[in-house]
């Protein structure tokens, strides 16, 4: 059922006071052939994670809440807690569908709870399954794509579609699901599990926090505490404090411009994308121009991680913009570099 001026504060993490004109929640496939989705929603909510939501969403919001987690070949997923004889890095490969309103970390628990591995350092990350392809999530060495088999879609206009990886465009933090916004709903995604025993531990903090827990032979679950405690200990927790996680992307520079930067900034990091370019993290370039911890008003750049703008309590979108405007020029005045917003700007004033 179709609701109208719909309340959505409680349905972004950044907990921005919004109203949807017009609000349904997804939650059969067979919804999917109303003559309401042929074109495309104002709108295709997940968890809000991800979210700059103004004080207005006109159109239709539809907000997807399909569940489900099956095998995709026969055959019965063992219980939680039984873990293999043979050692986790002799499991053979596993594919599981899941649908697209399934809660991301909590399927990720699934797998860690079976011993399976492949999404341990994508563990914590918050919003649905549905959404993940959608800015290909990835975190700690770890991108999403590489462990997707298919994505099951709606398109606008024309019905259910799969779509395998090759025709999603993956990239960093991309994918054509977010290049071509009004053209597909994810419905549900194939993600195969296990049948590669690596484990990344190279990437960030995981491999001293492993140290720190003296773990000398890691698992998945070692892996996934280790990321867990790297990310509690840098993020803030949305509950209590409203944010969308990175608010901007690392840009990506070409290898010249960081040459030049370094000569000025020798400490710079910077990580190799290709011969020619290199990634250089927006959050030490925000710290770098002095706005870490700084607030103006209800919004601020988190003090433990400059890339988290965060709502203080309060905050409208119109705010939370206004205060990425100014980090966006204050990095640009420094550094000549102009960050991209990573979250999806939505909505009007009132
Ligand atoms: C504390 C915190 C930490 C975070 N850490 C990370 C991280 O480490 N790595 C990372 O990559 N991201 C991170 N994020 C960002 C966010 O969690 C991810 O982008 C997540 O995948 C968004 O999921 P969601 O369901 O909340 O999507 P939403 O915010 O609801 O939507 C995001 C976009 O996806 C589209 N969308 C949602 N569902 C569908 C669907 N079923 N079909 C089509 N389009 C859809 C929406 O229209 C929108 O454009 C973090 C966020 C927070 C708050």
């Amino acid at each position: 059922m179709i609701q109208t001026n719909f309340p959505l504060t409680n349905y972004n993490t950044f907990r921005l006071p919004a109203v949807a004109e017009r609000y349904l929640a997804l939650t059969d496939l067979q919804q999917l052939t109303d003559p309401a989705f042929q074109r495309a929603p104002a709108l295709v909510l997940g968890g809000g994670s991800n979210l700059l939501l103004l004080e207005q969403v006109p159109g239709l919001t539809v907000h997807v809440q399909l569940g489900g987690v099956a095998p995709v070949a026969a055959g019965a997923f063992p219980a939680p807690g039984r873990r293999p004889a043979a050692g986790w890095h002799r499991l053979p490969p596993v594919v599981v569908r899941v649908g697209a309103g399934v809660d991301w970390n909590q399927f990720v628990r699934f797998t860690l709870d079976r011993g399976w591995y492949g999404l341990e350092n994508l563990t914590l990350i918050p919003g649905t399954v549905g959404a993940a392809p959608v800015q290909n999530i990835g975190a700690y060495g770890a991108e999403v794509a590489e462990r997707i088999e298919a994505v099951h879609v709606w398109e606008y206009g024309v019905g259910p579609r799969t779509l395998l990886p090759d025709d999603c465009e993956f990239g960093y933090r991309d994918s054509r699901f977010k290049s071509e916004p009004g053209r597909f709903l994810i419905t549900a995604v194939d993600l195969r599990l296990n049948g590669d025993h690596t484990l990344k531990t190279s990437y960030g903090a995981i491999q001293t926090e492993l140290d720190r827990l003296n773990v000398q032979q890691p698992t998945p679950e070692t892996v996934a505490l280790a990321v867990t405690n790297i990310r509690r200990s840098k993020l803030p927790d949305w509950f209590f404090l409203g944010n969308s996680g990175s608010f901007f992307k690392n840009p990506v520079v070409p290898l010249a411009v960081y040459e030049k930067l370094r000569a000025t900034y020798p400490e710079l990091p910077a990580y190799p994308v290709d011969a020619a370019q290199v990634k250089l993290p927006a959050g030490w370039l925000i710290d770098r121009a002095g706005l870490k911890g700084v607030r103006h008003g209800a919004v601020g750049a988190y003090q433990r991680q400059a890339l988290v703008m965060v709502n203080y309590g309060g905050a409208s979108g119109r705010e939370v913009l206004a205060f990425s405007e100014h980090v966006q020029a204050v990095v640009h005045e420094q550094f000549g570099i102009t960050l991209e917003r990573e979250v999806r700007l939505l909505g009007k004033t009132a």
